[in-house]
């Protein structure tokens, strides 16, 4: 099936999830998320009218969305992958949202750019809802203390909160506990659900659902982590 078939069909999917849930379609943003693909595949998901995409990293997403960004000035860019700290400067200038925010000493990396740039940019707490070792994100009983040195100390401002639940985990609870998490603070923004569970997270309250393989495809190159 060509993508632009597939990203119709997400399209309708999260159409009808929302509905299934009670919630309108436009309370639901769709992240198509084009790592580890070209140019060449993400033109026509741009033609069809897809403006919102999420990238991994940031070096990758430096070789190919400078360029796309030229021709279509409408486009909305998120980095959903882990950030260095000697990356912010990159990851400011090139991305609208950052949904990875983790540590204290990115909060104030990022938080000195904005400034240097003189460029606001809307950031998520990434949630470590499975307690993961190698993965990134704030323990879900840190939130609250985080969420406080990002607005007092850092002076970011916090639009919401993303999860990436274990793999082998039925994704409900981590769903769920980041929900939850979410409205205890007032959050509006709630970050999950990938192609294997995007419809179970937009019953359960996802304000973005990041979805890349159900639409470019299974990828190629291993995409980092
Ligand atoms: C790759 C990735 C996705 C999309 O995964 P698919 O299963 O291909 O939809 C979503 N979120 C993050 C953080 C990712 O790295």
């Amino acid at each position: 099936m060509p993508a632009v078939q597939r990203l119709r069909s997400v399209q309708q999917r999260i159409a009808a999830a929302a509905t299934a849930a009670g919630r309108r379609r436009e309370d639901i943003c769709l992240v198509a998320v084009s790592k580890t693909f070209g140019p060449d595949a993400i033109a026509p998901i741009i033609a069809a009218g897809q403006r919102v995409f999420g990238e991994n990293r940031v070096q990758e997403a430096k070789g190919k969305w400078p360029d796309l960004r030229l021709r279509h000035r409408d486009l909305e860019l998120h980095l959903i992958g882990p950030l260095q700290t000697n990356k912010a400067a990159d990851a400011v200038r090139l991305f609208d949202v950052i949904q990875s925010l983790d540590r204290p000493k990115l909060a104030l990396a990022l938080a000195a750019e904005m400034r240097k740039q003189d460029t606001p940019r809307r950031v998520l707490i990434q949630v470590n809802t499975g307690h993961e070792h190698q993965k990134a994100g704030i323990a879900p009983e840190d939130t609250a203390a985080f969420l406080a040195f990002c607005r007092n100390e850092a002076r970011l401002e916090v639009g919401g909160l993303m999860c990436i639940p274990p793999v082998a985990d039925a994704p409900e609870p981590h769903f769920r506990l980041l929900k939850e998490l979410a409205d205890s603070h007032a959050l509006p923004i709630v970050s999950m659900g990938m192609s294997g569970d995007f419809e179970t997270a937009i019953r359960l309250g996802a304000t973005h659902v990041r979805v890349g393989s159900a639409i470019f495809g299974e990828r190629v190159k291993p995409a980092a982590q």
